[in-house]
């Protein structure tokens, strides 16, 4: 009998915590690492030779919207070809559960999931589901806002009354109760642009009993970024909840440079409060398709259009031309639509990546046909171009930003780190090789430089193919994992 299933050996060891790397070995027994520096060679197990590779902690994606890509596509290789073992998700106000039957059609964003099927009323039918049926990764999710204001609202463009608030407060409590990390809003979008502050703090509240987060696509990302950050504070403060500011980005001409302000922002409330921020490695944003947004771009590309499909990965400036109208116009032929927005600048996307406390997510829409490339890219792309190629921080710093402070500020105990007892969530990879293919024209490319993946000690990835293995497993939040 060997003492460990299987041992890493001479790999430059990344421990997930910003410390420098150093050479060593690592053995995994069961999902679990049983231990980490220099292994004897009579403890048996099957060898792993990383002869000078270097090893991780599973990377974290910190925003997400895989919540039925589990289900549906349960190896998702976008994200384990990247080295992710645990994606969250839940976010932008938009979660698969709980959705309720009989309700009117969602709006967008929340149409891609109340449109699919099964559809989950509660957390618990979706977690069991995700039991019953694990994934390649680990997930957690949040419960949507506009989920709760589509169970109990029949029209979302207003308000919600003291009534809807006590209604949804109670789906909300039923949610944490079952296991959702917290909730996530999205008050950029029409579904719930109409909540003012007030009913976000008073959801908000239910939260502080649970141990549970706030995350938050803030209400405006462009001229009033200031405000919404002020606004995410104050809902934070005053609901004794922790909030995560989610896709953090300055978009628009007029609003370059504005990280240099929002930052410092963040970094001030983050004294008094817990503040936690995400961040994406792309100049360009993506979600549904606006047409009174496509002016204030460089570039807009059609993710998909319902209307005219074959629309998928083209410009929407050579759409417009085709159909002889404006840029406006072809974005409204083309709805129900999505779009990937070239919208910010990429001072602001270095400054805000290197941030001390930014964790790196994807937003990744890995359903779409023709995706954002960073549902495919955005891991191996910050350690390649960013570390590698651009030197804005140290391969180490970059790992830190994708384990142990993802896992701290989520409440993720026993992921995120290099060291024994810690399950065994790695990726072995190649510093020297690592790079995004994914692009923009062809955005469903596995990276370069992923050598193997682990989840809970299964290989999941294996040079360059999935292995087939689903070894995820369903984080419910407990109270005592308490995050940011
Ligand atoms: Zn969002």
């Amino acid at each position: 009998m060997s003492e460990y299933d299987f041992v890493v050996r001479g790999a430059r060891l990344i421990d997930g915590t910003g410390a420098p790397a150093v050479l060593g070995d690592l053995a995994v027994r069961g999902d679990r690492i049983a231990a980490v520096g220099e292994i004897g060679s009579g403890a048996g197990g099957r060898v792993i030779d990383a002869d000078g590779l270097a090893l991780a902690p599973g990377f974290i994606d910190a925003h997400c919207h895989d919540d039925r890509a589990l289900l549906d596509t349960p190896l998702l290789e976008p994200k384990i070809s990247q080295g992710v073992t645990t994606v969250i998700n839940g976010n932008c106000g938009v979660s698969i559960a709980p959705l309720l039957s009989g309700r009117p059609a969602a709006r967008a964003p929340l149409g891609a999931f109340a449109a699919g099927s099964p559809r989950y009323e509660r957390f618990s039918d979706y977690f069991a589901a995700l039991d019953a049926n694990p994934a390649a990764v680990n997930s957690a999710c949040f419960c949507g806002h506009s989920n709760l204001r589509h169970a109990v609202m029949d029209a979302v463009d207003r308000p919600a009354t003291a009534d809807e608030i006590r209604r949804m407060t109670a789906i909300l409590g039923q949610a944490l109760r079952d296991g959702a990390l917290g909730l996530s809003t999205g008050l950029y979008y029409p579904a719930a642009s109409s909540a003012p502050t007030d009913e976000v703090i008073a959801l908000a509240r239910t939260m502080s009993r649970h141990g549970a987060l706030y995350a938050t696509h803030m209400r405006d990302e462009e001229d009033h970024v200031t405000e919404s950050l002020e606004e995410t504070f104050r809902i934070g403060r005053e609901a004794g909840v922790p909030v995560i500011v989610s896709h953090h980005k300055c978009m628009s001409r007029a609003n370059h440079g504005r990280s240099k302000i929002t930052l410092p922002m963040i970094e001030r409330a983050a004294r008094e409060q817990p503040v936690a921020l995400d961040a994406y490695p792309y100049r360009a944003s993506s979600t549904v398709l606006f047409p009174d947004r496509v002016a204030k771009c460089d570039r807009v590309v059609i993710t998909w259009s319902e209307t005219m499909p074959q629309a998928a990965g083209r410009d929407l400036a050579d759409i417009a031309a085709e159909l002889g109208c404006s840029d406006v116009e072809a974005a409204r032929r083309l709805q129900p639509a999505g779009a990937i927005y070239f919208q910010m600048s990429e001072d602001d996307v270095r400054r805000i990546l290197a941030f001390p406390d930014t964790m790196i997510g994807s937003d990744g829409i890995v359903f779409e046909p023709h995706p954002h490339p960073r549902a495919w890219g955005t891991f191996p792309r910050v350690l390649g171009h960013y570390v590698r190629e651009v030197g804005l921080f140290s391969l180490e710093e970059a790992v830190r930003k994708m384990t142990s402070l993802t896992a701290r500020r989520f409440g993720l105990s026993g992921r995120g780190a290099l060291a024994p007892g810690c399950y065994a969530d790695l990726v072995l990879f190649d510093p020297a090789r690592i790079i995004d293919v994914a692009d923009f024209a062809d955005p469903c490319r596995p990276s370069e430089g992923i050598e193997q993946v682990f989840v809970n000690g299964v290989p999941v990835w294996s040079r360059g193919a999935a292995t087939g293995q689903r070894s995820g497993r369903c984080l419910r939040r407990s109270v005592a994992s308490r995050g940011v």
